[in-house]
């Protein structure tokens, strides 16, 4: 099923994004774990893919299980810089022979240089929409539709295009090319997420936009999000709070999670399509949140047995 009729079908989604855990213990420790996420019953959870596919085969051995051996519905990351169109095409077939339905189409980080130094004729994520949707038409999904197509978005913009009317008309590209659904990268402000959901509108892109959250649950963790975010703003109240209990790592978690939990339900009151939480492979944050705003099961209760 498309995430976009998933959205049409239950409201809103709720979801999770995983990473391709690197050692086996890693493996074995997130094994043990999966379970705690599925019972949170999410609508639909990703899986992470390394750009220039450092993780192809750890991305693709998780997707694997997680569709085989759980009721998860798997949206797999793939990442086009320095891939070429062969390799993209086999990762696509290799995806829908195993019946997966929907796909995060992303440019990845280029080596430095930009996109201009990077091998290959993907320079950004429009052209890999372009490659998927070229492979939906050609039949060769087992599903008439083909894979949903996700794209990246920045509502407080992505550090390699200042002017933010061209950015919006980047995203606009990505969504004409035939993307159907857009997931944010993670932000603390409300308020500045629907600013740039209504500036989406404005430039006539219609399709749902799920937003990212990732809640701070340490100071180490807020430092490694503002490097991986560039951009973000981290609002005042927030770090206030933050600094009053930083020599506490229990209680910097609990501010983390509480703003998180409170972006959440503002987003919810206000018709948010889907939150989709960063989770880093740990259930505690987003259990919490699910908790204490009632979300467990409500959200895509029919994921398992809707998984098509
Ligand atoms: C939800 C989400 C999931 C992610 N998952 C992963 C992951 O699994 N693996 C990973 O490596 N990275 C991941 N990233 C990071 C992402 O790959 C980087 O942020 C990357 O820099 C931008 O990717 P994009 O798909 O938005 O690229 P694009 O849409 O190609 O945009 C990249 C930049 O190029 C500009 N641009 C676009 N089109 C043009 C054009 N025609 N001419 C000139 N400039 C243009 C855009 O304005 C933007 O500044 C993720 C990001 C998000 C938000």
């Amino acid at each position: 099923m498309h995430i976009a009729d998933v959205i049409a079908r239950d409201g809103m989604t709720a979801s999770f994004e995983f990473f391709p855990p690197r050692t086996d213990e890693a493996w074995d420790s997130f094994a043990a774990s999966i379970g705690e996420f599925e019972a949170l019953r999410p609508s639909f959870v990703s899986v992470t893919y390394g750009a220039g596919g450092s993780t192809r085969e750890r991305t693709d051995a998780l997707v694997a299980r997680l569709q085989s051996s759980t009721s998860l519905r798997p949206v797999p990351h793939l990442t086009c810089v320095g891939h070429t169109q062969a390799e993209i095409e086999g990762i696509l077939a290799g995806y829908a022979s195993r019946d997966v339905s929907n796909i995060l189409a992303l440019r990845g980080d280029p080596p430095r240089g930009g996109a201009a130094a990077a091998p290959g004729p993907f320079r950004h994520a429009a052209d890999l929409v372009r490659a998927v949707r070229a492979f939906n038409e050609s039949g060769r999904h087992p599903h008439g539709r083909g894979f949903g197509i996700g794209v990246a978005g920045f509502p407080e913009g992505h550090p390699e295009t200042p002017n933010t009317l061209v950015q919006m008309d980047h995203l606009r590209a990505k969504v004409d090319a035939g993307a159907d659904f857009v997931i944010t990268q993670l932000f603390f402000d409300n308020d500045a997420f629907f600013d740039w959901r209504d500036r989406c509108t404005l430039a006539g892109i219609r399709v749902p936009v799920i937003a990212g959250l990732m809640p701070i649950t340490s100071v180490a963790g807020l430092r490694r999000m503002a490097d991986l975010a560039a951009g973000t703003r981290f609002p005042a109240p927030l770090l206030r709070s933050i600094k009053r209990c930083e020599d506490s790592p229990e209680d910097v978690a609990n501010v983390g999670i509480h703003w998180a939990t409170e972006q959440a339900r503002d987003l919810m009151d206000r018709g948010v399509a889907g939150i989709h939480f960063y989770t880093l492979n740990r259930t505690d944050a987003t259990r919490r949140i699910y908790r204490t705003l009632g979300l467990q099961g409500r959200v895509g209760s029919q994921g398992a047995a809707a998984r098509a």
